[in-house]
């Protein structure tokens, strides 16, 4: 078996040598944009050149390293009916769930003003949050959507989700599809961002869907750049709708200097690490797909590429 590593990590070995020690039997290669076929079963990508399917012809399927992948649908010849195996949350779902929780603490728990208080000696406490004063809505009820969810309904918030098709989960309201979004957006305070980037999900936190929060809004977004409409939610936030906005992706990454949100300090800004690929799980857990689908085993985490997630 031949297995292709296709990443632009200046240190591939870190990935090869486990992969050799996890699948002994196989080959492994790292990809050389000028080197021949090497005619791979199997290729682990992330943001993989197009040459990459002009060039190997017999893959069986590509495993991408990370959970979204809408980079790798954009790679213009990718063959429509090759398989392609996501990854399934391989430890980034709590990764989220803290984030998503330190996010609404930052909001609700008035810590920046304790910080703030320190730097100036003065000891003061200010009015006890309400629970029921923020009540959280996550978009997208997947590997992470359902962690985060978990976690905050454990915390006893009123948590709700939303995703595209019924859901049921226990001390959690859920809704589905576009016509119940509304009546999602109503009940939600805290809206939180775990939705895959596809079609029909690009742009979709636009200055109508934010209005609809209640007031006093926080928005989380840990989903992806492009779902978020950026003008728009400065303009929420100039309107006093939103009350402060904790963004981890961005349309642009990184975030242009001089961009408008570098300077608002109702946004707090990290690039891209709400959740890290972790390698050890990571590869353990595509290894052991490769092994199974090798041996005609069925796998879990195969994208419907037409769904786009
Ligand atoms: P999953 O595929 O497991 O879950 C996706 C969820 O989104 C599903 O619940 C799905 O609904 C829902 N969904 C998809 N399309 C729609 C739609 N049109 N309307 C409503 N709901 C929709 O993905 P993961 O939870 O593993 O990951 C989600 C995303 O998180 C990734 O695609 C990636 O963009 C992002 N991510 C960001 C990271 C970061 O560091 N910032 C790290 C890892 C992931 P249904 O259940 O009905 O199918």
């Amino acid at each position: 078996m031949k297995i292709l590593f296709v990443a632009g990590d200046p240190k591939p070995e870190r990935w090869t040598v486990p992969i050799r020690q996890l699948v002994p039997d196989a080959e492994v290669y790292v990809w050389d944009p000028d080197g021949p076929a090497v005619d791979a079963d199997y290729a682990i990508v992330w943001q993989p050149p197009a040459a990459l399917f002009e060039r190997e012809k017999n893959l069986k399927a590509v495993f991408n390293l990370g959970a979204g992948i809408d980079g790798l649908l954009k790679v213009p010849n990718l063959p429509r009916d090759l398989t392609v195996v996501r990854l399934e949350d391989a430890g980034m779902s709590a990764q989220m769930a803290e984030y998503v929780l330190h996010q609404l603490l930052e909001a609700n728990r008035e810590m920046e003003t304790y910080r703030e208080q320190q730097r100036q000696g003065v000891w003061k406490i200010h009015r006890p949050m309400k629970r029921s004063e923020w009540p959280v809505g996550v978009m997208g009820l997947g590997h992470i959507g359902k962690r985060v969810v978990r976690t905050l309904a454990d915390l006893d918030y009123r948590v709700s989700g939303w995703a595209r098709g019924e859901h049921s989960l226990e001390g959690v309201s859920t809704y589905a599809g576009p016509d119940q979004l509304g009546d999602f957006l109503k009940s939600t305070r805290v809206l939180v961002n775990t939705l895959p980037l596809t079609d029909e999900t690009r742009g979709i936190i636009d200055y109508e869907l934010l209005s609809q929060l209640q007031p006093g809004a926080v928005l989380i977004n840990v989903g992806r750049g492009e779902h978020l409409v950026e003008e728009d939610l400065l303009r929420t936030l100039d309107e006093g709708r939103l009350l402060r906005a904790s963004l981890d992706v961005f349309r642009k990454e990184p975030l242009p200097e001089g961009h408008p949100f570098w300077q608002r300090k109702e946004i707090t800004i990290t690039p891209h690490i709400s959740a890290r690929t972790l390698r050890d799980a990571t590869l353990e857990q595509i290894t052991g797909k490769i092994r199974d689908h090798a041996q005609g085993r069925s796998i879990s985490g195969i994208v419907d590429t037409d769904r786009g997630y």
